[in-house]
Parts: structure tokens; C-alpha cells; sequence
């Protein structure tokens, strides 16, 4: 076993930490309060190869691994946590699926605009009656000579309003049930696609997070990712590697937060002495850097895991998600605790990365669904 970073992943993690504190930092607190993205960063993260780290070179990708992408993840979202899920849905939820589902013709197609960020994605999911339950799904798509014309609608969307193209879940055999759902290659600019809505949110604010309707949606045939009614094995598939980019973000998000309490705690003085002098303190900080570095090493093995191509790794990536989603909980909480009131106030990020952790709680499956997923697998024969 061996847990030395390899020198691509130590040089990995220098470019995105320097980018993240110097290109997103300045601009992480305005694009909370604008709850706007600042859409030069994606081109600027695409020319450092991080909107398709773990993707080939030859669609245009960084020719690296999952654990390069996790750690891309985690260094930015220790800084901005909306910079986080921008990459991480992008690559996770659209881009990943498309590699690993599609054929050679949409592989040439949309991957090279996507892994350059010349053009972001998102993966359509969820609905109103379909959130844990995906399988519940009201979006159809039928055939229609050489079309698929799609009706229905999404919800909670991330990266739905600025995305050039969608992996889209719908219904084509209602009768087969989740055995009669099927995945959709669905570019922006088809007929009768509109972008509804866009969510305001208690966290990750600058990340759009939209309705889109589908009104007699046509695409060509040939966008029917993998075959018809694999719909919700492409999404399961797709959200046990989205979950390792969620926890890299709660492990990012956690990070950012220790890394300013610890600084404010060596700085601020009360009773004539730096209140990192007070065990209170020094024991949270100690609490938050063991609890930090767990998560992050189950991160990095579920990563590990799915670049050695096992075949099954989703019981360890809901379990990095579950435990680090609660980590970035509990460390941006003591994190606010350390701060005091200036900790409750926008001067200092702490208040945001508190925003910020909640959602990982939530998205790509909330902690309960990890839980029934890890339990499933304990109880499976
Ligand atoms: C900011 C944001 C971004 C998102 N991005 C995307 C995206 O890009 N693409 C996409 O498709 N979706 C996206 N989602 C949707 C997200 O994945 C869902 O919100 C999430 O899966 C939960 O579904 P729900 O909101 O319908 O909650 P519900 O399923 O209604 O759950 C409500 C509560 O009941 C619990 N619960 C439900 N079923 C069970 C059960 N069987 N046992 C125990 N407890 C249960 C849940 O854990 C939760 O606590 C996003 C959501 C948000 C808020």
C-alpha cells in the first residue's frame, strides 16, 4: 500500500490550489453574493485541462486519472465550492457518461467541446415525483422517424442554465419500469428545450442550478446514449463516480474551513493571549485535521478503485460521500465557532463554506440513499 502522492498528482495539486487561490479566490465572496458565475473560469479551467482531467487526450481531455480529478475538486472547492460542482457536475455527470456509454461517433461529437470547456454540461435527473426514487420517472421520449421527440421536465439542474448540452433520463416503455428508462445525448439548442427557471440557494449560489423543460423536444436518433432502456443503469453508473467528486468537494469545502480557522486562531487575541493557545481551540483544529484527512484518503480510494477499472465501487464511493459530506458539516461549524462572531459575518468565508456543506448532505443522493447503498451491499446474499 502505498500512500505517497505520484509526482503528476503533487503537480496536479500545486496548479489547482495556486489557480484556485490566485484566478477564483478574488472572486469567490462577489459570486456568492451575485449568486452569478464568472463563465471566463471555465474557459480558463479548460486551457489548464480541468474541465476533462480524467479524460483522453485524444477527445481533448488531461490524459489523467480520477484521483487527479478528485484532487482538481477538493483544491477548488477549498477555496469557492461553486467552482467545485461546476467541474464536478461537468465531468462526473455529462462528460463521464458520454465516455463510458457512448459510441465512438458522440464520443468525437461532444466530448472535445466539453473536456476543453468550450461548452459545459449537466446530467437531467431528477423531477418533481422523482428525487431519491429515480426510478419514478415522468419525462418520456418516443421515437419519431429519425427523431426522438421528448416532453416532460427536470428540476434542480446543476449547470442547467449555461450548459450546451444535457445527458437527459426519460422514459421510452413505461410498462418495463426503471427497466424502461433510457439516457439522451440533448444539445441546448434543440427544438422545444428551454431552461424554465433558475433556483435561489442557500449555498453554492453562484453554480445555476435549473428547471428545463422538454415541449416536443427533438433530437436526431442517434443521440440515444447506450441502448434503449439502460437508462437507469447509465445513471446509477454515473453517480457512483458523480459521489467521488462530492466528497472531494465536502473534503475541499472542510479544508478551506480548517485553513482559515487555523490562521484566525494564531492571529486573534483574547485574554492577552492567541486564542490558538487555548486547548478549547487547539482540540477542534486537531478534530477537524483527523477528521479531514479520513475523508480525503476515502476519497482517494474510491477514486483509486475506479481507476484500477474493479468493476464495483460504489458502496466506497457513497461511503466517501457519506462521511465526508458530514465532516464538511461539523468542520465548517467549529470553523464558525473558532471565528466567534466574525465568524457569523461575510468578512471572513467561513459563513459561506457552512452554506456551502450543506448541499453535499443532499445531491447525487442524500445521506440516507448512501446509507441504504452502503447497508445493500452488507446485506446483498
Ligand atoms: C443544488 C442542487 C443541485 C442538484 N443538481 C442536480 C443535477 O445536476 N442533476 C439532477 O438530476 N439532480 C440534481 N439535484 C437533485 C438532487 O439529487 C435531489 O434533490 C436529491 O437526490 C434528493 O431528492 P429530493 O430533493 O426529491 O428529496 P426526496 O427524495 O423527496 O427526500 C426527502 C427526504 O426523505 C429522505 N428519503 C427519501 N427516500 C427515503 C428512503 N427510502 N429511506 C429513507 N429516507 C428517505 C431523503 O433522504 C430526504 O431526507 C440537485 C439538487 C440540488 C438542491
Amino acid at each position: 500500500m502505498d500512500f505517497a502522492p505520484t509526482d503528476i498528482q503533487t503537480m496536479v495539486r500545486d496548479t489547482a490550489r495556486k489557480f484556485a487561490r490566485e484566478e477564483v479566490g478574488p472572486y469567490a465572496a462577489e459570486m456568492d453574493k451575485q449568486a452569478k458565475f464568472r463563465m471566463e473560469l471555465v474557459q480558463q479551467m479548460g486551457e489548464l485541462g480541468f474541465m476533462g482531467v480524467a479524460f483522453p487526450e485524444e477527445y481533448a481531455g488531461g490524459g489523467m486519472d480520477y484521483q487527479c480529478y478528485a484532487i482538481v475538486v477538493e483544491e477548488l472547492s477549498a477555496v469557492c465550492a461553486s467552482t467545485g460542482v461546476v467541474v464536478s457536475a461537468h465531468s462526473s455527470l455529462c462528460c463521464d457518461p458520454i465516455y463510458k456509454f457512448g459510441t465512438e461517433a458522440q464520443k468525437q461529437k461532444f466530448l472535445p467541446d466539453l473536456a476543453s470547456g468550450r461548452m459545459l454540461g449537466c446530467l437531467g435527473l431528477t423531477e418533481t415525483s422523482a428525487g431519491s426514487d429515480a426510478g419514478n420517472q415522468k419525462t418520456t421520449a418516443v421515437a419519431d422517424g429519425d427523431q426522438w421527440v421528448l416532453n416532460g421536465s427536470k428540476i434542480f439542474i446543476t449547470n442547467g442554465g449555461p450548459a450546451g448540452v444535457g445527458v437527459i433520463i426519460a422514459m421510452t416503455d413505461k410498462s418495463a419500469g426503471h427497466r424502461g428508462m433510457s439516457a439522451f445525448i440533448v444539445p441546448s439548442d434543440a427544438p422545444g428545450y428551454k431552461v424554465a427557471k433558475e433556483e435561489h440557494k442557500l449555498g453554492i449560489r453562484a453554480s445555476s442550478t435549473a428547471e428545463l423543460v422538454f415541449d416536443d423536444c427533438r433530437i436526431p436518433r442517434e443521440n440515444l446514449l447506450g441502448k434503449p432502456g439502460e437508462g437507469f443503469k447509465i445513471a446509477l453508473a454515473t453517480l457512483d463516480g458523480g459521489r467521488i467528486g462530492i466528497a472531494a468537494q465536502a473534503v475541499g469545502i472542510a479544508q478551506g474551513a480548517l485553513t482559515a480557522a487555523t490562521a484566525y486562531a494564531k492571529e486573534r487575541v483574547q485574554f492577552g493571549k492567541s486564542i490558538g493557545s487555548f486547548q478549547a481551540i487547539q482540540w477542534k483544529l486537531a478534530d477537524m485535521a483527523t477528521e479531514i484527512d479520513a475523508a480525503r484518503l476515502l476519497v482517494q480510494r474510491a477514486a483509486w478503485l475506479k481507476d484500477a477499472g474493479v468493476k464495483s465501487y460504489g458502496t466506497q464511493s457513497a461511503m466517501a460521500k457519506l462521511f465526508a459530506s458530514d465532516v464538511a458539516m461539523k468542520a465548517t461549524r467549529e470553523a464558525i465557532q473558532v471565528f466567534g462572531g466574525y465568524g457569523y459575518i461575510d468578512e471572513y468565508p467561513v459563513e459561506r463554506f457552512y452554506r456551502d456543506a450543506k448541499i453535499t448532505e443532499i445531491y447525487e443522493g442524500t445521506s440516507e440513499v448512501q446509507k441504504m447503498v452502503i447497508a445493500r451491499s452488507l446485506l446483498r446474499d
